[in-house]
């Protein structure tokens, strides 16, 4: 299964899990690198959870737009021409900039009825949500058709790292 389609998969992969536990644990106990229990307690979350539900078009992720390239905000005029001297995709794109420079983005292919006139050539900020705010720990926008759903956690995974896990991911996707 493509790593995309296990973030939206309910079947919880126990052998996956355990893998990351384990190894969670030897370096919890022995090691202590703190990178290390970041990307296996990340790795454990992306086992824990997944993404349900179903686009409802309701165009919000498309309005207010923050983009990042490389972990690094694109937030100034210069910033963003250079982006889209490299991928002219990001063209259609129109940002509101005010004195601090760029505040957000809005896309010339959004149709009044929420629709993306340009869908099959829209760029991976676009493709990759909702699963990039999942694995950035970033919430879906308020009104999104998808939500973060928890798989069983197995009885004998008691690390406490792991019930603050649950807790902050549960907090962050829960609804009003
Ligand atoms: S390209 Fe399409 S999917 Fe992406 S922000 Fe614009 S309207 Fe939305
Ligand atoms: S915010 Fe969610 S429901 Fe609305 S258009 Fe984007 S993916 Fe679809």
């Amino acid at each position: 299964m493509a790593y995309q389609d296990r973030l939206f998969s309910p079947y919880f992969h126990a052998a996956d899990f355990f893998f990351f536990y384990v190894f969670f644990l030897l370096n919890h106990w022995i090691f202590r690198v703190q990178k290390w229990e970041d990307f296996f307690l990340e790795a454990l979350k992306l086992e824990l959870f997944y993404i349900d539900g179903a686009c409802q078009h309701s165009g919000y992720c498309c309005q207010n737009i923050t983009i990042y390239k490389k972990g690094i905000r694109i937030d100034t005029p210069s910033k963003f021409n250079a982006l889209c001297k490299k991928e002219p995709v990001y063209t259609r794109f129109t940002p509101t900039i005010e004195r601090e420079g760029i505040q957000h983005f809005n896309c010339q292919c959004l149709l009044p009825n929420q629709w993306c006139s340009d869908h099959s050539n829209r760029p991976s900020l676009c493709k990759n949500y909702p699963a990039s705010n999942f694995i950035s720990d970033l919430p879906f926008y308020s009104g999104c058709g998808y939500v973060v759903k928890q798989k069983p956690l197995p009885t004998w995974a008691k690390h406490p790292s792991l019930s603050s896990l649950i807790k902050e991911t549960n907090t962050l996707h829960q609804r009003a």
